[in-house]
């Protein structure tokens, strides 16, 4: 079984994209955030190492359909159409999209993105509420920029190539935080959203001991520790 392999390996490993600020980032050689914290449980309480694979964003569902990791934990919301190919744990986060824009932007609200060109992390839920995947969406951009990494969709901003970027309301915090005379977090909330740890479609073992965790984590008060720490950080 899963669990027995893992305990057999000395290690447990577990996938994400370290772009992701406060979740998932480097400081220097070290990926580190409040997702890495979490993982960092999980090894503790299978009794192994944590091995982290850092991939692209829109590859995590395939590191796990095709067996190259254990578990995803990328600040990742746990939506429908990704339940098709994962099983997902008890919540940890909420979290909703938010927009950023340069201070004096015209843009003051999402129907301001009528039109407009828009960076998002590709294949988040940020690219599909732009993109209007799934028709529920009640803005019409004109186009998206799609980036592998949420930094990178930032300095296009800076540079004037966007008008905009929808992204994950803590991880904008941070960006603006960094480049507090130029940009801004607009307060409108565009999404409702729950982030979850990812597991192979089935692992119900693997889904056991994530849950468990998660569930210590929080009678405990260890988790709002954690986030408070990144909060400050
Ligand atoms: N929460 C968003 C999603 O799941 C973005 C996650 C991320 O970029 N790491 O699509």
């Amino acid at each position: 079984t899963s669990v027995e392999k893992i305990k057999a390996d000395g290690f447990v490993t577990m996938s994400t994209n370290a772009e992701f600020e406060p979740f998932e980032y480097k400081d220097a050689d070290n990926i580190v955030g409040i997702d890495i914290d979490i993982s960092n449980k999980i090894a503790e309480k299978l009794g192994v190492k944590l091995k982290i694979n850092d991939v692209a964003f829109d590859s995590l569902v395939a590191e796990l359909s095709t067996g190259k990791t254990n578990f995803v934990a990328a600040g990742m919301t746990a939506d429908e159409d990704r339940k098709k190919n994962v099983d997902f744990s008890d919540t940890y986060f909420d979290a909703s999209q938010s927009i950023i824009v340069l201070k004096g932007s015209p843009i003051k609200t999402r129907i301001d993105l009528n039109g407009k060109k828009v960076g998002v992390q590709q294949g988040t839920t940020g690219d599909s509420y732009c993109t209007n995947e799934k028709g529920t969406s009640d803005i019409k951009v004109a186009s998206t920029e799609r980036y592998n990494k949420g930094v990178d969709a930032i300095s296009d901003l800076l540079n004037g190539k966007i008008d905009a970027v929808v992204i994950d309301d803590f991880p904008a915090k941070k960006f603006v935080e960094k480049n507090p005379d130029k940009l801004v977090k607009l307060d409108e909330a565009l999404t409702v959203e729950k982030y979850a740890i990812a597991v192979p479609k089935g692992d119900k073992e693997m889904l056991k001991v994530v849950n468990e965790v998660l569930a210590d984590l929080k009678s405990s008060g260890e988790l709002d520790k954690i986030i408070d720490k990144y909060k400050a950080a």
